[in-house]
């Protein structure tokens, strides 16, 4: 095994080696975080975040009812058809707060049989 502390020309050539590439990455650093600081002060390139909507359609005749879209979804938009049922005699899933969707695809996710699809709309 070699010894780390030995005074050969090898060991000195790492020693320099190692100097510069800390002095280079800690450069680089220097750089890349001012230039970054100066990017997040410029207004100009500020965004806003467009704002989005949700809107969701439900397949009600091949709805059947399981009610796992209306438990996991977030903003209360869905609810099972209280009195009216489908072909298949369930009482069907539909939005009953359209207004509400946030697009966030949780009921499509979770629905077994794929009846549930959603759009997301950019608003002006
Ligand atoms: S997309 Fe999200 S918010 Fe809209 S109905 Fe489905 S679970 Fe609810
Ligand atoms: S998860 Fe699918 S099958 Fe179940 S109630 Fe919702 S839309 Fe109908």
């Amino acid at each position: 095994m070699r010894n780390s502390n030995h005074k050969s020309s090898g060991g000195r050539r790492l020693v320099t080696i190692n100097f510069f590439s800390h002095a280079v990455s800690a450069f680089f650093r220097k750089f890349a975080s001012k230039e970054i600081y100066r990017q997040s002060l410029s207004l100009s390139t500020l965004k806003p975040m467009p704002k989005v909507k949700g809107a969701v359609t439900v397949d009600e005749g091949r709805c059947k009812g399981c009610d796992l879209c209306v438990v996991a979804c977030p903003a209360d938009v869905l609810m099972l058809q209280p009195k009216e049922v489908n072909d298949r005699g369930y009482h069907f899933a539909f939005a009953a707060r359209p207004d509400a969707c946030i697009g966030c695809a949780a009921c499509a996710t979770v629905c077994p049989d794929a009846c549930i699809e959603v759009y997301r709309v950019v608003l002006p």
